[in-house]
């Protein structure tokens, strides 16, 4: 099956007992055991619950695993993947991660006695240099967010290979249309689902996904003793989403390319970050490892002007934290999703205070051109 028959038939496709071509939400907490010690094959829905296990085998599939766990959000999932390992591990983590991964690493795991590394995993060197004796994986996320730097999933994969590391990929931004980290040679792929995955704004939700027997069976063991399992309502929900994700991301990426050019081209604009721009240092890697760019974009406006003003004078696009779904969101990193970090941390990292973030979404694009250029005008 191709990617595109495999997001709508992919995993269990029907319900075996009525036919039902949409699993049913098996909204149960406790399975009926018919004798004691029988073995059921399911028994209480936080180690595994009907509707969760077709969604949980659609992403494996999806994502070119063998085993998929569907977790409450995608910091639980996150949380799964960095609980394989133990006190006194390493772990090397990319410079750019997603701002609730570095709170969750900094505030929880370090407390746990987890040591980590934070690296720009674009440098290779970087990377290999940040290998240290107890070292257990390297953690990374490209593109990144809200830079959309683009890191080599396969020569960092090489890498780990060498050192006997895992290497977690979080597949948020690119999704599985565009990239499939297990197939470049990652061992896990984590996701917030919350994002492109549901699609539509309605759904808080994350995912782990490994190729690898001996992973997933920790992974199923740590989802079941954790306990942060997404329920059967928003798995459901999930599925749902992810049926329509190869036609979405068709518009999206359509659009994106459509204001990205606009953008480039805006003499207001200083500087648009986005993986499919040719002079980018990350275009090539993006090109030889995505099979399209994302729906992602994120540009400077020339000093001077206000992008506070400029984003409140949007009419259709909203104001709002998050991304992936079919309506256009935009924000302002250095106040909003990357406010918790400090200022000279932030500049350093490159996210300046007139950075403005997009996601793209699935409306005409000629109305999403107009509604930036009235914005504009206003600046
Ligand atoms: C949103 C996000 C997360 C966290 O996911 P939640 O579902 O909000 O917990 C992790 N990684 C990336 C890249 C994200 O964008």
């Amino acid at each position: 099956m191709k990617f595109n028959t495999k997001l709508i038939h992919g995993g269990i496709s029907e319900d075996k007992e009525t036919g039902a071509v949409s699993i049913p939400v098996y909204r149960s907490s406790t399975f009926h055991q018919h004798v004691v010690g029988g073995e059921p094959k399911w028994e209480y829905s936080r180690t595994g619950n009907p509707t969760r296990a077709a969604l949980e085998a659609l992403v494996a599939e999806i994502e070119n695993g063998t085993n998929g766990f569907a977790f409450a959000s995608g910091s639980a999932a996150i949380h799964a993947a960095f609980s394989l390992f133990s006190a006194g591990d390493h772990i090397v983590v990319g410079n750019d991660v997603y701002g609730g991964t570095f709170r969750l690493i900094n505030k929880v795991l370090k407390r746990f006695g987890l040591e980590f590394t934070v690296v720009d995993t674009r440098d290779l060197k970087a990377v290999e240099s940040a290998v240290q004796e107890n070292t257990k994986a390297i953690y990374l996320e490209t593109p990144t967010n809200p830079l959309l730097h683009v890191s080599d999933i396969q020569a960092i994969s090489e890498i780990a290979k060498r050192y006997d590391l895992k290497t977690i990929v979080d597949n948020t931004f690119a999704t599985p249309y565009n990239q499939n980290p297990l197939t470049l040679g990652a061992d896990i792929v984590v996701h917030s689902a919350t994002k492109y995955l549901g699609g539509h704004s309605d759904v808080v939700a994350g995912l782990a996904i490994t190729n690898d027997e001996k992973i997933a069976q920790e992974l199923a063991f740590l989802q079941n003793s954790i306990g942060s399992v997404l329920g059967p309502d928003d798995s459901w929900l999930l599925m749902r989403g992810i049926k329509t994700l190869g036609v979405r991301m068709r518009v999206h990426q359509e659009n994106t390319q459509i204001i990205y050019d606009f953008l480039r081209n805006n003499d207001k604009v200083a500087n648009v970050y986005y993986p499919g721009n040719p002079d980018s240092d990350g275009y090539e890697i993006a090109k030889k490892q995505m099979s399209g760019f994302g729906a992602m974009l994120s540009f400077e406006l020339k000093e001077g002007l206000d992008p506070k003003k400029f984003v409140e004078s949007l009419k259709i696009i909203d104001l709002a934290e998050s991304l992936g779904g079919i309506e256009s969101l935009v924000e302002i990193p250095s106040v909003m999703t990357h406010s918790s970090i400090p200022r000279d941390i932030r500049l350093k990292n490159g996210i300046k205070d007139e950075l403005i973030r997009l996601s793209v979404g699935v409306e005409d694009d000629s109305d999403l051109i107009d509604d930036l250029k009235q914005a504009f005008t206003q600046i």
